[in-house]
């Protein structure tokens, strides 16, 4: 990587755990840090996913890896099953930040600045399964990868929304957690994205900021008094890190929440210049994972009566509902909604909110679309099959790892003593999507925009 610029590194001096002579080093480094996290409503084990690697947990979260080396990911089914996320480890101290702000009862969150979905995937693994998550994206494109990226995840009450941070307003005091992982100027990840090296420039940092605020300004309505703020950046600028947490004291009168750390967690305690509002700096020659930032608040005041609307959303009706059932895990205790012919599963108190949330934004994806109803039959979605909801019991083909890859490629399939019909394909117990079962063939029914293009083989 390029080295990384003087201008840069002087507006590092004298930060709170800012050592030169070691930062310098570990950028200098070659050695990467790889870590994923377990979908762990999927798999518990880690070891049977990398049995040929060493895997250490990450400290500050629960489901959390750091991998002895690379694999090729693209060729690995599980990541396809959505069994785990491959997330940078500092980041995954937002776990250990809700943990120690919130309560553990059921939540409305928002994620503000979701794709690719890291942080969105983490809140929905770790939040109280009555919980509603809105993951939201500004940029169209990303939305889009967000959506896939949670539909691998499998959950079924998560909305994915693409709208304006400002759009948030017609939600006032709605969310119980907010989290803005904001766009900023990206120092902390120099390490992994070369790029971004030429790239910065102070004057950046100083745009970063002002979007930043312009950003918190927007959502700050929909967070109800009392609820809690989460604000994180991939930057170790004053200007982006403690100048924000300043500035959210000065003009939102935001309380800001301490965090307990432990010393072998090498995490940094650092504290804004006016308020002395606490935030965690993480430094790529002191923890293991990337540059990050993350500080806590708490909106002052108290709750008032929740917003009224209007119940009801367009519930499938009973005779569709029949065809949809046999499909789901728990149908019964999970709600069922019609939209334009196709059949949504959701939990219960997303339902409940599906009105609200309807009406105030753009929605790319709501819960786990269970497929497109015809007369007769339900045909059954990609969502569903890699959900957590899908049923128990139905038909499946287990493949090999060569046959995993064939199906992911879109390529033709041979299936010994498949049964007739529809077919979840499995690799290992996890599910990659459907297959039809033809007399004559097999019809590959794997999302033409998901299947894997690179060439190669698998070194895994
Ligand atoms: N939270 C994500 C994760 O863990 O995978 C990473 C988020 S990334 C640091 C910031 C996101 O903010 C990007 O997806 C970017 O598209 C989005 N963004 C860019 N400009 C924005 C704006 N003006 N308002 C809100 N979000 C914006």
């Amino acid at each position: 990587m390029p080295a990384l610029p003087k201008a840069f590194t002087d507006t590092l001096q004298g930060l709170p755990g800012f050592r030169e002579e070691t930062f310098l080093r570990v950028h200098e480094s070659p050695e990467r840090v790889t870590s994923i996290r377990l979908q762990r409503q999927k798999i518990t084990d880690v070891k049977e996913l990398f049995p040929q690697l060493e895997t250490t947990p990450v400290p500050w979260t629960s489901g959390g890896y750091y991998l002895s080396s690379r694999p090729s990911f693209t060729f690995d089914p599980y990541f396809h099953a959505g069994a785990y996320y491959v997330q940078e480890a500092s980041s995954m101290f937002l776990e250990e930040a809700i943990r120690q702000t919130t309560g553990g009862e059921p939540l409305k969150a928002l994620d503000l600045c979701a794709a690719p979905g890291g942080k969105s995937t983490l809140i929905q693994g770790i939040l109280h399964a009555d919980s509603v998550l809105v993951a939201n994206e500004v940029i169209k494109a990303r939305a889009a990868l967000l959506a896939d990226n949670l539909t691998k995840w499998g959950a079924a009450n998560v909305v994915v929304t693409n709208n304006d941070p400002r759009d948030f307003a017609r939600l006032p005091e709605y969310f119980d957690l907010v989290a803005v992982d904001a766009p900023c100027s990206g120092s902390g990840l120099f390490r992994r994205d070369p790029e971004a090296v030429e790239e910065w420039s102070q004057d950046n940092v100083m745009l970063c900021s002002q979007r930043q605020q312009r950003i918190l300004a927007d959502v700050f309505p929909a967070l109800r008094p009392g609820g809690v703020l989460i604000y994180s950046t991939c930057s170790y600028a004053v200007e982006e890190d403690e100048q924000i947490m300043d500035w959210l004291v000065e003009n939102f009168g935001m309380e800001n929440i301490p965090l307990q750390l432990r010393p072998g967690w090498h995490i940094v305690e650092t504290a804004s210049g006016q308020h002395h509002a606490k935030g965690y700096r993480f430094y790529p020659d002191q923890v293991k994972g990337e540059g990050f930032f993350i500080a806590c608040f708490r909106k002052p005041g108290t709750a008032g009566s929740p917003q009224k609307f209007k119940a009801g959303f367009s519930a499938l009706p009973k005779k569709e509902a029949e065809l949809v059932l046999p499909w789901l895990r728990n149908g019964a205790e999970m709600a069922l909604m019609a939209h334009n012919g196709e059949a949504i599963a959701l939990t219960l108190p997303l339902a409940k909110e599906m009105p609200l949330l309807q009406k105030q934004l753009y929605i790319r994806k709501a819960g786990v679309k269970a497929g497109q109803l015809t007369a007769k039959e339900l045909v059954p979605d990609h969502q569903l099959a890699v959900s957590n909801c899908v049923a128990e019991g139905l038909p499946a083909a287990e493949l090999s790892q060569e046959q995993a890859l064939r199906y992911l490629r879109k390529e033709d399939l041979a299936l010994e003593n498949a049964a007739k019909g529809w077919n979840l394909m499995r690799f290992n117990g996890k599910n990659l999507g459907w297959a039809k079962v033809l007399p004559n063939r097999v019809n590959n029914y794997y999302p033409k925009e998901l299947r894997i293009l690179k060439a190669g083989t698998p070194d895994l």
